[in-house]
């Protein structure tokens, strides 16, 4: 049973994977991610080559191997299943199962993990709109672009937030910009960074910021193919980030 460190590193590292699917991840990058110094971060890559989990360049970064990938997935699958599990069965808010989720995800066994999956009908997203790996290890591509750089004056449906942010979230959820939600970017002001966004189910207009827009993934509105439609595609495929325009 690989540490609680392990899985962290290994499903950290597949996140930024998933961001730039053609690279390296620097160690640097890990570093800031995972809040430690990259020394640190260094020695522990090395730990994972050894066991097979990652390939690791000096100087250039690491990726993980098959193996590692394997892995990251299955603790993926954990964290986001419990995730939805808090949110639809416990009641929880979707902007407080992400911290819950990081520690259960390194204990729940996978008989348990089998009956809460079985349970919630075999979601393919979790509350944040990510999608959920299957028991065989293959996950959904989930085909979308940000709110930063979709076109303006269309409508689009936010397939994913990725923040994870507890303030973050609320704050989506206050503007009304949660997964499913239909909205429109009017504007984009790069000069003040601002990114005017109108939620249709709240039929409000709030100011994001790029960095925040970036946040929200959007996917078309018309012929929609979100992860809840999709076929579990192959491990080796990466989440494609792309433009996808809607409504002519
Ligand atoms: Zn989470």
């Amino acid at each position: 049973m690989p540490s609680s460190t392990v899985e962290d590193y290994i499903k950290r590292l597949y996140c930024e994977q998933e961001n730039d699917p053609e690279t390296l991840v620097p160690m640097g990058r890990l570093a800031e991610v995972m809040g430690v110094v990259p020394g640190t971060v260094t020695t522990m890559i090395k730990a994972l080559e050894d066991s097979g989990l990652v390939r690791y360049e000096p100087r250039a970064g690491a990726r993980l191997t098959p193996h590692g990938e394997k892995l990251a997935l299955h603790v993926l699958r954990r964290h986001r299943l419990v995730e939805l599990f808090l949110c639809q069965t416990l009641g929880l808010n979707w902007s407080e199962v992400h911290d819950e989720a990081e520690q259960l995800e390194h204990s729940i066994s996978d008989k348990v993990l089998d009956r809460i999956d079985a349970l919630l009908g075999h979601p393919r997203v979790d509350p944040h709109g990510a999608p959920i790996p299957c028991a065989n290890g293959k996950i959904a591509v989930q085909s979308s672009q940000s709110l930063a750089s979709c076109r303006t004056g269309r409508i689009y449906r936010i397939a994913r937030v990725v923040d994870t942010d507890a303030k973050f979230l609320q704050f989506a959820e206050k503007h009304g910009l949660t997964p499913d939600t239909l909205v429109t970017v009017e504007s984009r002001e790069e000069s003040a960074d601002a990114v005017v966004v109108t939620s249709h189910n709240r039929g409000n207009s709030c100011t994001l910021g790029t960095g925040a827009a970036r946040e929200f993934l959007s996917s078309p509105r018309r012929n929609e193919k979100s992860a809840r439609e999709v076929p579990c595609a192959s491990s080796q495929t990466r989440f494609l980030i792309s433009v996808c325009a809607i409504i002519e």
